[in-house]
């Protein structure tokens, strides 16, 4: 399904407190079988979202860079790793991370939103928006920043956020 971004921004502005507090909530009493329930949602959030429609997280984010991705990348465009990081990247000191430069990321093919380094991406690219992470109390807070970005994080969050209402009133507490 397409994104369409200026809808997205505008459900954003509208609800995020409740979505940032909903899995504030959810952190700190988080439900039996939390992963199998997002492993469900992931399914129906990615029925519904074509990432090529998209791009945001390309565009106004930036992954960070792992060693192992500094060699790899670097090495596919015949740089050493400082070349590499002097070219694109800046080192974020409070987070420990090498991260790029400039946003939209020099990578993305801006006509068509593909990744240029598609198969050799960050693995932060490869894993991301990280909806069905083996432990995902360690990921809310991770959400929770990325809701405003990420139009996948986004309904995953509102689509559990139905699920877990819906529990809530059967077990008789709405
Ligand atoms: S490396 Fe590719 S997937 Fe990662 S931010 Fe850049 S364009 Fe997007
Ligand atoms: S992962 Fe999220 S922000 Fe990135 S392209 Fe897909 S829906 Fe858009």
């Amino acid at each position: 399904m397409i994104v369409n971004i200026r809808s997205f921004r505008q459900k954003v502005k509208r609800n995020k407190r409740s979505f940032k507090s909903f899995l504030t909530r959810l952190e700190k009493k988080a439900p039996k079988g939390l992963h199998a329930m997002l492993v469900e949602v992931d399914k129906q959030v990615w029925a519904e979202t074509d990432c090529l429609t998209c791009g945001n997280c390309c565009k106004k984010m930036t992954p960070t860079f792992t060693p192992a991705d500094l060699k790899r990348i670097a090495a596919h465009f015949n740089l050493s790793v400082p070349a590499f990081k002097e070219k694109w990247l800046t080192y974020d000191k409070k987070a420990g991370d090498w991260q790029n430069k400039k946003q939209p990321c020099q990578f993305l093919n801006k006509s068509d939103n593909k990744c240029s380094i598609y198969a050799i991406r960050p693995s932060d690219c490869a894993g991301f928006p990280h909806l069905t992470k083996k432990k995902p109390l360690d990921y809310l807070h991770v959400h929770r920043q990325n809701i405003e970005y990420c139009p996948a994080t986004y309904k995953m969050v509102e689509k559990m956020k139905v699920l877990m209402d819906k529990q809530l009133k059967v077990d008789g507490c709405l």
